[in-house]
């Protein structure tokens, strides 16, 4: 039987081998302010009211641990610990095959090393998934882009204010994402984003602003640069999310 209300699932891959950030854990886990990033990063999604159920990707050895992790921190509405596989979209697509997706359901993927994304963002891209059956969160470059084929020199200036880097979440009606990753599956078509295989079945998607915090911890500087953002999220009550009453 139909349900009343279409569901909204969040995917989060966090099953990277983390290699650009050494250390003796992989990236995902290592710690900020005492907890691992993972943590941080489902927290986020976890005080969203619009959120119903969070299943997470994470290397097959680290599964124990995690479901650990997800029970100490009380994260309630991660109702799944999958395996993830030989690269993002095949994470992506081990978990969208365990949900029984009605039509109209909707389904954020969220990359699992980015920390510090507002409730207000997550609620402004499901909005508009609402709306467009596609959309992502997006800011402007600060700086001149320019391009290179190779080599020592450029070729081309971009024009810039063209330009958007993509940020997630991503949110997709759950059959157009299913098809999407069916379809590149069946084509052995891979991109670095979900986005870009919901595009080739030719869907516009819609922008959604971003923000400049929403960084991907990728380096040990964005570590760094991460502690930063974290005290002035506290500072300003938001880690973790955002008053969901508060206005845009
Ligand atoms: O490699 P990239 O920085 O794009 O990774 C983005 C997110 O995808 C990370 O959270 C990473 O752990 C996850 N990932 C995954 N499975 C892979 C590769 C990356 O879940 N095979």
């Amino acid at each position: 039987m139909p349900r009343s209300r279409p569901k909204v699932y969040v995917i989060i891959p966090a099953a990277g081998s983390g290699t650009r950030l050494p250390g003796a854990v992989r990236k995902q886990f290592a710690l900020l302010a005492g907890k691992p990033l993972i943590v941080h990063t489902v927290q986020c999604f976890e005080q969203c009211p619009d959120v119903d159920e969070i299943i997470l990707v994470v290397p097959e050895d680290t599964i124990a641990d995690t479901e650990a992790l997800v029970s100490r921190h009380r994260l309630h509405k991660v109702g799944r610990v999958v395996a993830g596989g030989a690269k993002r979209q095949d994470s992506v697509y081990n978990a969208l095959k365990r949900l029984q997706l009605q039509p109209s359901d909707i389904v954020l993927v969220h990359d699992g090393v980015r920390p510090f994304v507002e409730m207000k963002k997550i609620r402004q891209v499901i909005h508009a998934c609402r709306e467009a059956d596609a959309a992502v969160l997006a800011i402007q470059p600060k700086d001149t882009v320019r391009h290179s084929a190779g080599g020592d020199y450029f070729d081309k200036t971009l024009d810039r204010s063209a330009l958007w880097l993509i940020q997630t979440p991503q949110g997709f009606r759950g059959a157009l994402l299913q098809r999407a990753l069916e379809q590149a599956r069946k084509d052995r078509f891979a991109a670095t984003d979900d986005a870009a295989l919901v595009e080739r079945l030719g869907v516009r998607i819609k922008i959604v602003s971003g923000s400049y915090d929403n960084i991907k911890i990728t380096t040990p500087e964005d570590l760094e640069l991460g502690g930063l953002i974290l005290a002035r999220q506290r500072q300003r009550g938001l880690e973790g999310g955002e008053n969901p009453t508060s206005r845009d």
